[in-house]
């Protein structure tokens, strides 16, 4: 009877979210749910506003399950369209208040491989129902020029607005139709980084949403601790709803240069001396040519077809081939040196004589470069349907060349599963903060390490299980003949333990952190960090 003044007093809504009631009609919450698995989610209380923006329809539900990756499946009991920022602080004060708080992940565009944006049985925010929440460039004497964004817009939108004032960010990734919260929460790397730190390196402040429900406010310049140690957090502390970039003065046009190499050797000692120049280039970035991973690919095609096929040739007759690609940013006011400051770029380097390529074209086209690979793709349907069980690593210096052979040759070569791409790239230590939770090999004698993305297509789902075991064979090497890895985006660890030695001496703040901002384990689930 007691219990029964509780439940009145609070309006105690207790509702039941079961596949059973998903239909092919959107359809939104606005009947009480059932408890059918004793793991309800039970509310003090639900704002109205809050029920008729959680939605269980087929489609709905269904993109909510699965990401870009395609190998895991994970279905939420609904999935939230909020309008406004509150509303998804209501959400996660719900939880946080219930007896038995659900869990809750933000999804930027579900562009993850691993599953890090699912909510088994939890609620999955879809953070695009926010996109008016606006991109907004400003500038002051102490701050430089800097851009307000929401945690859902995408970097393309992030561009083309801070291109109207003449300015854009610095860090990059391949890829712009991500979300900025979705890099964020990862770290976000392109060629760029070696020279500007990934993007997480680049933000001034932020406001998260943390599993408190309280919006926090984290200045870079005040805090500079709390802002890094959330800035990468695998979504862990906090959904983060708007980021302060740095801005530069944005250049108008690249020359974009690849060379090929059929050595490792001398591919990646021309790599480590190019990110070592002072007035060098502005992006640097590496991949293989193989006979089945040919010269151009959906990640760009660069090559004329007469190139390619030189190229081509080339590969296969080694086997194995590297292709180096370099950019150098120009405008107006070094149009007239731009050439000679390239050839000082190149001077010694070692690449195949008659196998370098260029192209000069719009830096907005250049940083946009996969969508238009994508747009040609996509409309094959190509894109959409494939599997990617992808793997991202960074890999120590002084274990590169043992991952060349043992990994890049005896594996991917050999067995031959995929057509990548498949990138190598250098970065500099020195711009990777160590008081980021950003996991990255800890040599401390090394000021260099490589990032090595293995991105695989498989047209269904038996060759992208194939390709999953060899990522994990992968791994399993690494770790018994002792190839120093860390793994970028993670996706493959099981156990405590597994994250403990991940983050290494990291983990008992990133421990702590999570038990202050997340105590009760509600924030993106799908990453499998934190269990039960
Ligand atoms: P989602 O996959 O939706 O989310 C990723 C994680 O972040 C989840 O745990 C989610 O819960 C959390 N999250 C999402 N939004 C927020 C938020 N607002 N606040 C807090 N947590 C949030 N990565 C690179 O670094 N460099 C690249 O060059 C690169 N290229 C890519 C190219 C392609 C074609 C693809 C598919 C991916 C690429 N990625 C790259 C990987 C990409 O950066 C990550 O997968 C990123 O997480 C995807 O962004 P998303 O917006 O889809 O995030």
């Amino acid at each position: 009877m007691a219990n029964l003044h509780v439940l009145s007093a609070y309006i105690i809504l207790l509702y039941t979210i079961s596949n059973h009631f998903v239909s092919a009609i959107p359809t939104k919450l606005t009947t009480p749910w059932k408890n059918t698995s004793l793991t309800s989610f039970t509310y003090k209380t639900l704002h109205p506003e809050i029920t008729t923006k959680l939605f269980q329809d087929t489609t709905s539900i269904i993109t909510a399950s699965s990401d870009f990756g395609q190998l895991i499946h994970e279905t939420p009991t609904a999935v939230f369209h909020p309008s406004t920022i509150s509303d998804i602080t209501h959400l996660v004060k719900s939880s946080y208040t219930a007896s038995t708080p659900f869990k809750i992940a933000a999804r930027g565009r579900g562009h993850s491989v691993g599953g890090q944006a699912l909510a088994k049985d939890g609620v999955v925010v879809e953070m695009s129902s926010l996109a008016n929440s606006g991109i907004r460039v400003s500038g002051s004497p102490d701050l430089g020029f800097y851009v307000d964004v929401g945690g859902e817009n995408f970097w393309i939108d992030v561009l083309r607005t801070t291109m109207e004032y003449g300015l854009a960010p610095v860090s990059w990734t391949d890829y712009l139709y991500l979300t900025v919260g979705g890099t964020l929460s990862n770290a976000g790397i392109s060629g760029q980084a070696f020279l500007h730190g990934p993007q997480i390196s680049n933000v001034m402040d932020m406001d998260v949403i943390t599993g408190t429900f309280i919006l926090t406010h984290f200045k870079y310049i005040d805090t500079h601790t709390y802002v890094s140690s959330l800035l990468y957090c695998l979504g862990q502390f906090g959904i983060i709803t708007r980021a302060r970039i740095v801005l530069q003065k944005a250049p108008t046009r690249v020359k974009w240069v690849r060379m090929i190499y059929e050595d490792f050797v001398t591919f990646t000692n021309d790599q480590e001396h190019l990110i070592s120049l002072n007035n060098g280039p502005d992006y640097v970035e590496g991949s293989l040519i193989m006979k089945k991973s040919p010269a151009n690919n959906w990640r760009s095609s660069f090559f004329s077809i007469d190139d390619e096929s030189k190229i081509n040739l080339l590969a296969s007759k080694h086997g194995i081939i590297y292709s180096l690609e370099v950019v150098k940013y120009y405008d107006e006011s070094n149009i007239k040196t731009i050439d000679e400051e390239l050839d000082n770029v190149f001077n010694g380097l070692s690449f195949e004589s008659g196998y370098i390529f260029m192209k000069d074209v719009a830096f907005v086209d250049f940083l946009n470069r996969v969508r238009t690979e994508e747009m040609k793709l996509g409309s094959e349907g190509f894109w959409e349907i494939n599997h990617h069980p992808w793997l991202n690593l960074f890999v120590s210096k002084s274990s590169i060349l043992d991952f060349n052979q043992l990994v890049l040759v005896e594996i991917i070569k050999k067995e031959s599963r995929s057509t990548g791409p498949f990138l190598v790239y250098p970065m500099n230590q020195k711009k990777w903060d160590y008081k980021m939770s950003a996991v990255i090999p800890d040599e401390d004698d090394e000021d260099i390490f490589y990032t090595v993305g293995l991105l695989h297509s498989a047209r269904n789902v038996e060759d992208s299980k194939i390709l999953d075991d060899q990522n994990k064979k992968i791994l399993l090497l690494c770790d018994e003949i002792g190839i120093k890895i860390k793994q970028y985006l993670p996706q493959y660890y099981k156990t405590k333990e597994e994250w403990i030695k991940h983050f290494g001496i990291k983990w008992n703040e990133f421990e702590e952190k999570k038990a202050k901002y997340d105590p009760e384990r509600i924030l993106s689930p799908g990453q499998n960090i934190f269990f039960g």
